[in-house]
């Protein structure tokens, strides 16, 4: 009955990949092939690109909305001009758009003011910040360690296969709107072979509030086929094995790795990424060099820890748009303060 059941998913797991790439390749001709974890990450990474659009428009609205915010805080406080005046003499050191020739300068006013590229304030900052002593970064995680003495992963989940989904179904949307939908995926699909069996639909019906659905639908059910064929529907505890599942990168992968196994590493998301870059602690764009930096500026056993706590402070405090540095226990340390 067992070996039935497992021949019968194998065919199924086979002709699901194919049937979905045929549908993905109807909207995205590029992926049209068999649905291996490769394509299934190139789906994964298509959901990441489109982030970049919204922080476009959202980045040129702030820059509207701040320059407004600066208007009105000169009018009404001298210190808040001075402020102001501090801010742009730290976002401008020793940047070459900044520093250089007028035409330089032109250029950047120029591109600030049309908002086509990612703009704004918190942008430029991240841009421009220098890097700071292993001292200094040292401290700011204390401090911030300090702050949220509370500091862990936000998702419910009652074993790994539910934490491993459950990340996976967070890229692009709130851990909150993930807690919402994943106790109703789970009691309908409580093990990686439900889910690998389960059918498309009913799955795409359950994680449409978290967006992407049609995408994240395919994701997780082939994550969970790939779990049942390839690793006896157990979920790895080693990097290695855990990308080769679809829908799973680096940062998937450390989450479940550290939370799960307690296995040190960091989870480079798009809040590591903002204020790794904010405090100094690297100048790179790219997660996984950004993941080698922060491995070299901090012991081994913190990593995990030091990981969700810039999580936490990215979603209390050092918001993307909107940094409230006045408030922030780390601004006399932070390169990139705005007080
Ligand atoms: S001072 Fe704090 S809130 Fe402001 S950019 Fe630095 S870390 Fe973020």
């Amino acid at each position: 009955m067992a070996k039935k059941a497992s021949g019968e998913l194998l065919k199924q797991t086979k002709k699901t990949g194919k049937t979905g790439l045929a549908k993905a390749a109807k909207s995205k001709p590029a992926v049209a092939k068999p649905a291996t974890a490769k394509t299934v990450k190139i789906a994964v990474d298509e959901l990441a690109k489109k982030a970049p659009k919204v922080t476009v428009k959202s980045a040129s609205k702030t820059t509207t909305e701040q320059a407004k915010q600066s208007k009105s805080d000169k009018a009404n406080s001298g210190k808040s001009g001075k402020a102001s005046v501090r801010t742009t003499a730290k976002n401008t050191q020793g940047t070459p758009q900044s520093v250089g020739s007028g035409k330089e300068k032109n250029k950047t006013l120029r591109s600030a003011g049309a908002g086509k590229e990612k703009q704004g304030a918190a942008a430029v900052m991240e841009k421009n910040v220098q890097l700071v002593s292993k001292n200094t970064a040292a401290e700011v995680m204390r401090l911030l360690c300090k702050t949220y003495p509370d500091a862990q992963c936000e998702l419910t989940f009652k074993n790994d296969f539910e934490l491993l989904i459950a990340v996976i179904l967070s890229a692009q949307t709130t851990d909150v709107q993930v807690n919402k939908v994943t106790p109703k995926l789970f009691e309908k699909f409580p093990t990686a072979r439900a889910l690998a069996e389960a059918d498309i639909e009913d799955v795409k019906e359950i994680v449409k509030p978290t967006g992407y659905y049609n995408n994240k639908a395919k994701i997780i059910q082939a994550c969970a086929q790939s779990l049942v064929t390839n690793f006896g529907s157990k979920v790895p505890n080693n990097l290695d094995e855990l990308v080769r599942l679809p829908g799973v990168g680096r940062k998937t992968a450390n989450v479940v790795l550290g939370v799960i196994h307690k296995i040190p590493g960091w989870a480079v998301d798009t809040h590591v990424q903002r204020l790794s870059k904010r405090l100094g602690f690297t100048t790179n764009e790219d997660p996984l060099k950004i993941e080698v930096d922060l491995q070299n500026l901090f012991p081994n056993s913190d990593w995990s820890l030091y990981g969700i706590t810039l999580i936490f402070h990215g979603r209390r405090l050092c918001f993307a748009r909107n940094p409230d540095c006045p408030n922030c226990p780390v601004n006399h340390l932070c390169p990139s303060s705005l007080v």
